[in-house]
């Protein structure tokens, strides 16, 4: 990293904005004595107000340290290795107040995010490629459940291609839950098969698909359905079981996978990414801005993966524009040779929560210019439409 600037958190603020039906992003500021302000973005399903209570806690006691290395702070916390790997409301309130202070010191710092992440000698690109998923767009909105027939998938897909994602993501499997009353392919995968058959239809054969499984299979299964999904030209598998319960048997699917196996989007810490890797649990590690340890630690794991495996990262990012913006600046830094993931459709306003405004164009996200993220929370749509407060 190129030169930094201590960070004094003086001042914590969380705001939140509901998204559509149940989702909410959640966002921590935190300003210092000179008024500079870095922001995270720690959305955490239902335990989001949990992950708010305990980064409060955690800036209570460093309030008023100057803050030089934020990789320092789960040791100046004294939070032990294996607790930031086994409780998530911890190690995502650790990584919040990591990637926000990351942010403060570059604006303190003068420069953009993706140059104090870079160092000085690299020469670090201003936008960066995107894959598309679709799965956030065809959850229930305000109305209820939307149509998730494979026509309604191919739609979906289709118009994403058209505005120029080459790389599209879906989620098809609803009717799938291990276990499975039937040994070898559940007959439940049938119609997450035509989901993926009738996207395919639509995206063409040079687009690239990948298949997330959330976890809905078991050793067996996922076995069965490797050369059904490898026969539809997919791109990757992504978690056909969790990491965290399984990794057993996701090691023995990986090995079995002509496809590369993908998964480990909960994860904290270069440690567990570089394991993961090296004993090839699987071939590509998603490690999440709001989880893995923030931007920096994002970063560390980039530049360390693509070096040993390249190709073995791809950072996971369903979230906000605050997420998505950090997690293209650790893309840009680490010079991530896969596209970043970015949850299309899901509201039309969303470029609009930060201020300047998300710029999405032609599958690439362009970087704003300025030092730090190079864009904050637009605190008028805040004002209106979500909430802002202090624990
Ligand atoms: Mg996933």
């Amino acid at each position: 990293m190129t030169k930094t600037e201590a960070f004094t958190v003086t001042e914590i603020v969380f705001s939140s904005i509901p998204v559509r039906a149940e989702t909410h992003w959640y966002f921590v500021e935190v300003s210092d004595p000179d008024g500079i302000t870095g922001v995270a973005e720690f959305t955490h399903g239902g335990q989001s107000l949990a992950t708010a209570q305990t980064m409060a806690e955690m800036a209570g006691e460093i309030r008023g340290q100057p803050i030089e290395d934020e990789a320092s702070l789960p040791v100046t916390l004294g939070l032990a290795p294996a607790l930031l790997q086994s409780d998530r409301v911890i190690a995502a309130a650790v990584t919040g107040l990591r990637s926000a202070i990351l942010d403060g010191q570059a604006q303190r710092a003068g420069i953009s995010l993706r140059e104090m992440l870079a160092g000085d000698e690299s020469e670090v690109p201003d936008s960066v490629e995107l894959y598309a998923n679709i799965n956030r767009s065809m959850l229930p909105d305000d109305s209820g459940p939307v149509d998730r027939s494979p026509e309604a998938f191919a739609d979906m897909a289709g118009r994403a291609v058209e505005e120029g994602f080459r790389t599209i993501k879906c989620a098809p499997f609803d009717e799938c839950r291990a276990p499975f009353d039937a040994p070898g392919l559940p007959p439940e995968a049938a119609d997450g098969l035509a989901r993926i058959a009738a996207v395919r239809d639509a995206i063409g054969p040079d687009a690239t698909l990948l298949v997330d499984c959330h976890s809905r299979f078991d050793l067996e299964s996922a076995l069965a359905l490797e050369p059904e999904l490898a026969a539809l030209g997919v791109g990757w598998f992504e978690e056909p079981v969790s990491y965290r319960d399984n990794s057993r048997d996701l090691t023995r699917i990986t090995a079995a996978s002509s496809m590369p196996v993908a998964g480990a989007e909960t994860g904290y810490g270069i440690e567990l990414f570089e394991s993961l890797i090296a004993d090839r649990v699987v071939d590509v590690v998603m490690p999440d801005a709001k989880y893995c340890g923030g931007v920096g630690e994002a970063v560390r794991i980039g530049r360390s993966l693509e070096a040993s495996h390249p190709g073995s990262i791809s950072m996971h990012s369903p979230s906000g524009p605050i997420s998505l913006l950090a997690s293209a600046h650790a893309t840009a830094a680490f010079a991530g040779s896969r596209p970043l993931e970015h949850a299309i459709s899901e509201v039309d306003w969303r470029a609009t929560t930060i201020d300047p405004a998300e710029h999405v164009h032609d599958g690439r996200l362009y970087l704003p210019s300025g030092p730090g993220l190079g864009a904050g929370l637009n605190q008028s749509l805040i004002s209106q439409n979500g909430r802002r407060w202090t624990i």
